[in-house]
């Protein structure tokens, strides 16, 4: 894949794009643009952050599961399904873009998150997770003869075994395969492979076992392309990290692609809207009710130690800034409770006070920094001792964020469901069960990105269900402590030029303030 200004003037054949699904054995070596190369892999983590909260939300394969998974792949625009004619395509091309085009961003978007969740073990993971999700859903709803060809067109010809083994084998398959009847061993293909390629089934005692060999259902085949996919998957992404030094030193691509594993794909916290209609008096009733457990923790700990090192200070001031406070009110905020403390208000004008103006964007390049986005809390800088910042669903010790729930009134089932989420990495599901719990809701009815966002739907709620938050149009990789995006007829962001705005954002904030 070259990454260039221009795409070539040729558009995708349907030849190109065989099939709707893919194993993604062969990477993309066509020009893109570095516009399109943003949107297409914030379109498709925007996709897997959706089929990761389903598949928690949700019983896999269930028919709400399928019901919102389908709709969302629809809706973004990725292959589903059914093979589009080329008149078909001739109808789509007036409303939309073509299978073709479905296709081409389908395979492109996957390997350039392929770049950027190879790094580390745990992106790798949840990348990997959400793929086979993804693929399991798109695989087990097509039509068997699209299964048939897929399998075909990708050389996985699993051995099928012949009319007279079924018959001597009838009795034996039907009783070991509930999805089989006696017509249905007739009549379709069944597969015989080595067990160890279909542990899945074997586990769950679904298949017939002879002589070291599972004899698998047609429809059961997905458990073994699944693991094919996985197999190759794991395998590409290793080698893919090796090659990621080659592809870093491409200082176009390098920004782009270490903000896309922290990419934020809901609402746009760059500009505020409530601006000033925050009081200082305000923010204690509010950290109790309306604050992630994140910031209700930081505020907790500045009100009780009056004082916050760099990395609670950036998360919550940036928080704070969001969600309405002025430059005046942050600056009056922070020294009243910091000269509580240790700090009188000389030292805290010659070694605060900048860093906050900074934030504002008054200081240094006068950038305007927006708030963490929880992907950026949970990922980056983990918290040491004597830190308070982070995620407490990601970085607290079970115990103790046990005790924390408990010591905030939530019932004990709720925290054992909490504890649960945690358990499987769920951190921001977590999060959602906690504001359903605390706000006594059963069903939050968003999908959690952003500490302002569980601000912003907080305040929503508790608001009699008045519009608090601004909505923006489309998705947008912003809000990782970032500089704000600038307005449209801004040269940054201009069509073409994504990664100078992108650039900006990796000025690294951290340094500006004091460690301590
Ligand atoms: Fe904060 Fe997000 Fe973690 Fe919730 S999931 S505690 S909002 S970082």
């Amino acid at each position: 894949m070259e990454f260039g200004r221009r795409r070539k003037a040729i558009g995708p054949s349907q030849s190109e794009y065989g099939h709707c699904l893919q194993l993604y054995g062969v990477p993309p070596t066509e020009n893109i643009s570095l516009a399109e190369f943003e949107t297409f892999a914030v379109e498709r983590v925007k996709l897997l952050k959706t089929v990761e909260t389903l598949g928690v939300s949700y019983v896999k394969g269930s028919e709400d599961y399928y019901r919102k998974l389908s709709a969302e792949i629809s809706n973004l625009n990725f292959p589903y399904k059914l093979e589009a004619s080329a008149q078909d395509d001739r109808k789509q091309r007036e409303t939309g873009p073509t299978e073709c085009e479905k296709r081409r961003k389908d395979h492109i978007s996957h390997f350039i998150l392929r770049l950027a969740y190879c790094q580390t073990e745990d992106l790798r993971r949840w990348f990997i997770q959400q793929e086979m999700d993804l693929f399991r859903h798109r695989f087990a709803d097509l039509p068997s003869r699209h299964k048939t060809e897929f399998l075909h067109q990708n050389d996985l010809r699993y051995d099928t075994i012949t009319d007279k083994e079924k018959e001597a084998l009838m009795e034996k398959l039907v009783q070991s395969t509930y999805t089989l009847s006696g017509a249905a061993v007739v009549e379709q293909d069944i597969y015989k492979v080595p067990f160890q390629d279909a542990l899945d089934l074997v586990r769950t005692r679904k298949v017939f076992l002879m002589a070291g060999y599972a004899y698998i259902a047609h429809q059961d085949i997905v458990t073994i392309v699944l693991n094919d996919f996985r197999t190759r998957l794991s395998k590409a992404l290793a080698l893919t990290a090796r090659s990621l030094p080659v592809v870093q030193s491409d200082e176009r691509l390098q920004p782009l692609l270490s903000h896309l594993s922290h990419a934020y794909v809901g609402q746009d916290y760059s500009v505020q809207k409530n601006v000033g209609k925050i009081s200082l008096e305000q923010i204690d009733p509010l950290s109790l009710k309306a604050f992630p457990l994140c910031m209700r923790q930081l505020h907790g700990t500045l009100r009780a130690q009056h004082h916050l090192r760099h990395g609670g200070r950036m998360q919550y001031g940036l928080f704070l800034k969001g969600i309405g406070l002025t430059l005046d009110q942050a600056l009056q905020f922070w020294r009243a409770e910091f000269v509580k403390g240790k700090v009188d208000a000389d030292k805290f004008d010659k070694a605060y006070a900048y860093s906050i103006r900074h934030m504002f964007g008054k200081e240094g390049k006068r950038t305007d920094y927006t708030p963490y986005s929880c992907l950026k809390v949970i990922l980056s800088n983990a918290p040491s001792q004597g830190d308070f910042h982070g995620c407490p669903f990601r970085h607290s010790d079970p115990d103790l964020l046990k005790q924390k729930l408990q010591s905030y009134k939530v019932s004990p089932a709720g925290i054992s469901q909490i504890l649960e989420l945690v358990k499987g990495m769920h951190y921001q599901l977590a999060c959602q069960k906690y504001f359903e719990l605390t706000h006594n809701i059963e069903d939050s009815g968003f999908s959690l990105n952003h500490p302002n966002q569980y601000f912003a739907e907080s305040q929503k709620l508790l608001a009699g269900g008045k519009e608090v938050k601004k909505e923006v149009d489309s998705p947008s990789s912003a809000g990782q402590g970032a500089p704000a995006r600038k307005p449209p007829d801004t040269p940054q962001s201009k069509p073409g030029n994504p990664v100078q705005a992108v650039a900006e954002m990796t000025e690294d904030l951290d340094s500006l303030f004091q460690d301590d």
